[in-house]
């Protein structure tokens, strides 16, 4: 077994070195996935929406990757067959982004799979415990959706899931809910740090082909309880209405009384 950690970085070449590789030769390493003695690697991309949310593929949800492979694979292929019992182990490497490091994920087992094509495997990875990107598996599910040209239907969730698009919003506008002030970790602790939803303001109907994400002037954060109450009109309605709805926010003080600005 290799010595590589889950939660830390590598780029391909750390990859190599520690494998013990001088040449990699061919391209095999750089499309995805690829063997190595009784061994596979896979390097993937993960929640990468692009600019414009078109390359949403492989997705965390919770501890679970969702992964797809190559676009002609097929469940009968030596590789996918080797890949879902392999005589050694399968080193599952992602990134968010284009930087150049992958994170390890761990050793990767297959939860289920999919006879697709491209095949889809859902991957567990035992025994690590370490911060995946943000994604969460008990979103809106039935978000307004629209469909883009003629072959992909896109949530809003697209928006609201994108690690990126919501490290930006966090960053600016913090874990708290903007509606009811709830704030996970004064209530949980350690275990709530960093947690909460992401609520995408503009309705999708507003969000044309040429619609590029901005995180802080089109995501805000919110509490699970006030997403849900968001998405419970279609369109959502908006995050001032739900506010001035709301009788008992987050701390349990009754603003029934309150003034009204
Ligand atoms: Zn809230
Ligand atoms: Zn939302």
């Amino acid at each position: 077994m290799y010595p590589f950690k889950a939660g830390s970085q590598y780029t391909r070449k750390d990859v190599f070195r520690i494998v013990g590789i001088d040449d990699p030769g061919g391209g095999s390493w750089y499309t995805g996935y690829t063997s190595h003695g009784d061994d596979h690697f896979i390097f993937c991309g993960v929640g990468t929406t692009g600019r414009t949310g078109h390359d949403y593929q492989n997705t965390f949800v919770g501890d679970e990757l969702i992964w797809f492979g190559k676009s002609q694979s097929r469940l009968d292929q030596p590789s996918i067959q080797s890949l879902l019992n392999p005589n050694g182990h399968v080193y599952l490497f992602f990134r968010e982004d284009n930087r150049e490091a992958f994170t390890f994920a761990g050793l990767a087992q297959p939860k289920s799979y999919k006879d697709s094509s491209p095949v889809v495997v859902t991957w567990v990875f035992g025994g690590t415990d370490f911060n995946r990107p943000e994604v969460l598996p008990e979103e809106i599910s039935d978000a307004e959706s629209v469909t883009e040209g003629a072959k992909k239907t896109v949530t809003v969730n697209v928006y609201e899931r994108d690690p990126n698009a919501r490290r930006k919003c966090l960053k600016h506008w913090g874990t708290i809910c903007v509606i009811c002030n709830f704030n996970f970790e004064l209530v949980f602790g350690a275990l709530g740090r960093g947690f909460i939803h992401v609520h995408h303001l503009k309705p999708l109907a507003e969000v044309g082909e040429e619609y590029e994400l901005d995180p802080i002037s089109d995501l805000r954060p919110v509490c699970p309880n006030c997403h849900a109450m968001l998405h419970r009109k279609r369109p959502a309605i908006s995050i001032s209405e739900l506010k001035a709805l709301l009788k008992i926010d987050g701390s349990g003080r009754n603003l029934t009384n309150r003034q009204t600005v």
